[in-house]
């Protein structure tokens, strides 16, 4: 079928790229098979299509923070989120510790200052790391609609050297922006991006932001309307990290990556994106997944600022 061809033809042209490493700080991510490549398409009607490895499972990594802002403005409300969290793309690398000047926020949900915020802000700020992590996998596995878990190895290769994020945990609590015990945050915001998915799972959560916060299969109402507009628009500023601006005038749709390989994408009205390759440029995005991303971009005429 045409769809399906279209797609492992993509693929075919993205196999080739072979520069780039796999995540090093991770160990379980360092030892991936580099050689994995995926793509799946979810439409907002509800058809999915996918080709390469995409029964797949992977960590979600950074592409969690999209989704845990959404439950964050859900449980919080979106003034107390804006409160404590920017939506300025900050030109610095992911785990960079930065916040904002006068009003001590960090920059944005997508990096990692503002990720272990949106984490503590979900179920309340006196919650449990037991009570938020089940409460983003309940949220996730009705937006995949399959029950998904957590891989407890790429969580505990994370956890046991997490100095930098403890840093940024801590800084948050200096800075009066959290208010738990930081090392908490942490570990729940780890437990958060050692959620296993496959690019099915991702393009069909992404079609989810699409097509207005309800959902494409069930018809279901996920979330409001204006929480999955807010985060389609951090996404097209600040998913791709330091290279969002490129990556928008280049690709031209919302996006976010993860240093797992993945990325995902969301043109509004029309199409969930989800791609895999582990090896990553220096900013973390995966090499192959951008390339297939801008050849779908290409290809189907998905760039946002299109007029025609
Ligand atoms: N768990 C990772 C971290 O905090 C997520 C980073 C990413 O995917 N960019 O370092």
């Amino acid at each position: 079928s045409p769809i399906p061809d279209y797609l492992q033809s993509v693929l075919e042209k993205a196999r080739p790229i072979e520069e780039g490493a796999p995540a090093g700080y991770i160990d379980v991510l360092a030892r991936a098979d580099t050689s994995r490549l995926a793509v799946a398409l979810a439409m907002v009607d509800g058809n999915i299509y996918s080709a390469g490895d995409d029964e797949l499972e992977f960590s979600m990594q950074s592409i969690s923070k999209a989704f845990v802002y959404a439950i964050a403005i859900e449980d919080a409300g979106l003034k107390a989120v804006l409160d404590k969290i920017g939506m300025e793309p900050s030109g610095d690398a992911f785990n960079r510790l930065s916040l904002q000047k006068d009003s001590n926020r960090p920059f944005n949900p997508l990096i990692n200052a503002g990720a272990i915020t949106a984490h503590s802000l979900v179920v309340a700020p006196d919650a449990t790391v037991e009570q938020r992590t089940e409460r983003i996998l309940n949220a996730l596995s009705r937006l995949a609609e399959r029950e998904l878990h957590i891989d407890e190895e790429v969580f505990e290769a994370e956890w046991k050297d997490a100095n930098r994020n403890m840093g940024i945990g801590y800084m948050l609590k200096a800075a009066g922006i959290i208010t738990c015990n930081p090392a908490e945050a942490v570990r729940g915001y780890i437990r958060q991006c050692s959620i296993n998915v496959t690019v099915k799972d991702l393009a069909m959560m992404a079609s989810v932001l699409c097509n207005s916060g309800v959902h494409p299969i069930s018809g279901e109402r996920i979330m409001p309307a204006e929480s999955a507009r807010q985060v389609l628009s951090v996404m097209a500023t600040c998913g791709m990290y330091d290279g969002s601006g490129e990556w928008l005038a280049t690709v031209g749709f919302s996006a976010k990556s993860g240093v797992s390989g993945a990325i995902m994408g969301a043109l509004p009205g029309q199409v969930g994106i989800a791609a895999f390759s582990p090896k990553l440029d220096e900013r973390g995005n995966s090499l192959r997944s951008v390339d297939i991303c801008k050849q779908l971009s290409a290809d189907m005429g998905l760039h946002l600022m299109n007029s025609s």
